[in-house]
């Protein structure tokens, strides 16, 4: 069965979502609602969407539009029909019976129901339909979330779910996972569980909002919206909704009863339209006060506001081992919550599901934890988990545990997926390095880096793992979500701030040594980035020989919004490529006017296609739909140049002072609009500098290292300054470009 078209009904959120998906992978898709005006509007939002659900925005008009009396004849055509109408039964089975009327033969329809069971949504269908029938159920938003889970019915024609299955994940890049027909499935029936014991054990610990954020967040591997900030995100009114539907759906005896209970509090914060982002605010809200935004967060005892406190825990790595043994209340909130979202998971299990592991993908595809239940479990270790554990009797997968004490219960990881993914290959190879912020692994005859700090920042440590696993081909891929968000601001403050610059210039001349290594080593290096790469993290991408890029990545050099300019390679990798176009071969300033352009205003592309443009990638750089298969993909490439000679080193003829003073012009305009204030000018002052050549003339060829070194001398000269450290400081604490 091949899907050449499809018709998606209902274009809300989830439609709209789902035919943008599907536009990214070029499916003609044709989206109709009850009037072409929604359907239209729907069309707009997802061209206005931030973060993006389009690729490229070029293609909006590849998504037809219609209503569901005039243009249902599109129906007929459609290899597969996805209905994302409102969660109303009646609805979706009048939809079904003027669907199955007109459908293709054999051709598909699916539902994206998040509650409705499989059993009761194809009631009226003959046995001949049921065969074409399954639930998918997509994550918010679509193009960004993994998973996709697929449910069938007792009818199914298997081969055919197995080929939609193969669709979703090769054409649309989602982690397919099948499961059975219980209510909420895998990842929101423990997701939901989840936040519920989270919350009530913060409300029974007396634990303030901001510190039960702490625990539930970063420290557990989990997003650091924590539980109240993700209440807030979801929204405080749909979370109800959606407990009620696990209540009436769930027997009694089912453990979910006892932590979806009606709160007092979130009752009256529902009442009074504090329903959290998209209201007047909710577990937090912003406030004015004297003309200044200020956080604030909702005490849970007393239901009064006051401005958020930071809760200091010092801890920087996902060690779940260390969290649960802390002797405070946030080791014992932690334990309480990790246990019990083991203890339920694993009582679901075979259920659900009868791959344990699959809940933990669903955990990681459909909520962005780094580690689900069981891998928790595994973390902590049996024997460990049963010492402190007290009461889990009629939990079968427990008690055989316990019994069996058998501490490699894991085994292999990612089962629902052919493809050969990092996380499979992680557990088979040998780990033969690693320090602080990178793990090095040999598998076969090549080694992979996984950068491991927050964030994927880079540091010394980054370098060194680096420098170390060039003795192989190198893949360089990691499982978290950022492939690398630059260099550790934190850490290069830390130097600052005690005003060493030697060492600030030390980790520069090793950052670039670094990236040379990378470019010039014997052995082919292969980027496979996803998520934010950006700064160094994009340095250390341009000075691999080859890429394997997700489409799912927001890449650029955004030095300047932090007062300092791209010293690991970035301008001069960046001249290499825009000298190479025809352009620059007839106008010498074109080059170093348009990396000025880029890299001055920090300009990103949050996918392949906005990224070509600007040369953050090229043309022969692989793109791939699913994060999964960058590994296969960068393994390929690695064999196709097994006679792979490292490139003959670039020179460079700058024209110098003469386009240096065209930028100052131009740097001159933008100062007199007030465009740019005093330290921008200075910024972009020494960005001019760099990538005009300094002193240089056109006749005179300059090496790497002299390009290196201009970039290092603006670098220094940059971090020295009170206003760029201000620059820093300013992002570091609110994330956001400090102007001035
Ligand atoms: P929504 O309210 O945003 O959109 C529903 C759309 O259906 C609206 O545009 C409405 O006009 C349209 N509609 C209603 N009746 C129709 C009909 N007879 N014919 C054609 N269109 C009709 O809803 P949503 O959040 O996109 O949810 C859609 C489905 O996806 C639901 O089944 C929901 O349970 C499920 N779901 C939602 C989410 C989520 O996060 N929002 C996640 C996963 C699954």
């Amino acid at each position: 069965m091949e899907i050449k078209k499809v018709v998606v009904i209902g274009s809300g959120t989830m439609g709209s979502g789902i035919a943008a998906h599907l536009c990214n992978a070029n499916i003609p898709v044709t989206l109709l609602d009850l009037k072409t005006e929604i359907s239209e509007q729907a069309r707009d939002k997802i061209h206005k969407s931030r973060p993006p659900l389009l690729l490229d925005k070029s293609k909006i008009n590849n998504i037809k539009v219609g209503n569901i009396v005039d243009n249902f004849d599109e129906v007929k055509e459609a290899d597969w029909v996805v209905e994302a109408v409102v969660e109303r039964i009646d609805i979706k089975h009048d939809i079904y019976e003027k669907i199955f009327k007109d459908r293709k033969k054999g051709a598909i329809v699916s539902s994206n129901t998040s509650s409705i069971p499989i059993k009761v949504l194809s009631q009226h269908l003959s046995e001949e339909e049921k065969k074409d029938f399954c639930i998918t159920h997509f994550f918010n938003p679509v193009r960004y979330m993994g998973l996709l889970e697929i449910v069938k019915n007792e009818n199914n024609d298997l081969d055919k779910i197995n080929s939609l299955k193969k669709f979703c994940e090769i054409e649309l890049g989602k982690g397919a996972i099948v499961c059975n027909d219980t209510p909420g499935f895998l990842g929101n029936r423990i997701g939901v569980f989840a936040m519920q014991v989270a919350m009530t054990e913060a409300f029974k610990m007396n634990l303030s909002i901001e510190e039960a954020d702490a625990i539930f967040g970063r420290p557990m591997g989990i997003p650091k919206t924590g539980i109240f900030g993700l209440y807030d995100l979801i929204g405080i009114d749909l979370m109800t909704d959606v407990l009620k539907s696990f209540i009436k759906e769930l027997p009694e005896t089912d453990m979910f009863h006892e932590v979806a209970k009606e709160v007092p509090l979130v009752k009256k914060l529902i009442e009074t339209g504090y329903t959290g982002r998209k209201g007047k605010g909710g577990f937090y809200r912003v406030n004015k006060s004297n003309g200044k935004k200020v956080m604030e967060a909702l005490n849970l005892e007393t239901g009064e506001y006051s401005p958020t406190k930071k809760i200091i825990l010092k801890v920087d790595k996902v060690d779940l081992k260390s969290l649960i043994e802390r002797d405070d209340k946030y080791g014992k909130y932690a334990w309480s919550v990790i246990s019990k979202i083991i203890k339920y998971a694993s009582s679901l299990v075979p259920e659900i599901t009868k791959e344990f592991n699959d809940i933990d993908e669903a955990m990681r595809l459909g909520f962005n934890w780094t580690k689900g239940p069981f891998e928790m479990l595994d973390e902590i270790g049996v024997a460990n988990f049963f010492d402190k554990i007290e009461d889990y009797k009629g939990n079968k997968f427990l008690e055989n545990l316990a019994q069996s004490k058998n501490e490699s219960f894991y085994g292999e990881r990612q089962k629902y997926t052919d493809i050969e993914t990092l996380g499979k290959v992680k557990k088979t190879a040998s780990s033969i390095d690693g320090n602080s912020s990178a793990s090095i692994y040999r598998f076969k005859d090549y080694n992979i880096v996984e950068f491991t700090t927050k964030a994927n920042a880079l540091d010394y440590d980054s370098m060194d793992a680096l420098q170390k696993a060039t003795d192989k081909p190198l893949i360089i891929i990691n499982e978290s979500m950022q492939f690398s968000a630059g260099v550790n601001l934190s850490y290069i403050m830390d130097f600052a701030d005690r005003g060493e610059f030697k060492s600030v210039e030390k980790f520069i001349r090793y950052f670039q040594e670094t990236c040379k290594n990378l470019k010039y080593s014997d052995h082919p290096v292969v980027a496979a980035p996803s998520g934010l790469t950006l700064g160094g993290g994009f340095e250390v991408l341009v000075h691999s020989n080859f890429v394997a890029s997700h489409t799912n990545i927001v890449i650029g050099l955004v030095e300047t919004m932090v007062g300092l300019i791209p010293a690991g390679g970035g301008c001069k990798e960046m001249l290499a490529r825009w000298l190479q176009t025809d352009e620059a071969k007839n106008d010498p300033h074109y080059a170093p006017l348009k990396v000025f352009d880029i890299i001055g205003y920090g300009k990103t592309a949050t996918s392949p296609i906005e990224a070509e443009p600007m040369k953050y990638l090229r043309p022969e750089d692989k793109k791939i739909m699913n994060r999964n298969s960058l590994l296969e993909v960068s393994k390929k490439i690695l064999e196709e140049n097994r006679d792979f000679k490292s490139p003959a080193e670039t020179t460079f003829n700058l024209p110098g002072k003469a386009v240096k003073d065209e930028m100052v012009k131009l740097l001159d305009k933008l100062y007199n609009e007030k465009i740019i204030l005093d330290h921008g000018l200075k910024v972009a002052t020494e960005l001019a500098n760099v990538l005009s050549g300094g002193d240089t003339s056109m006749d005179k060829a300059l090496s790497e290292d002299d390009l290196f070194k201009l970039e290092l001398d603006a670098f220094m000269k940059l971090i020295e300054t009170k206003e760029t450290q201000d620059r820093i400081k300013y992002t570091l604490s609110t994330g956001k470009p400090l102007v001035n």
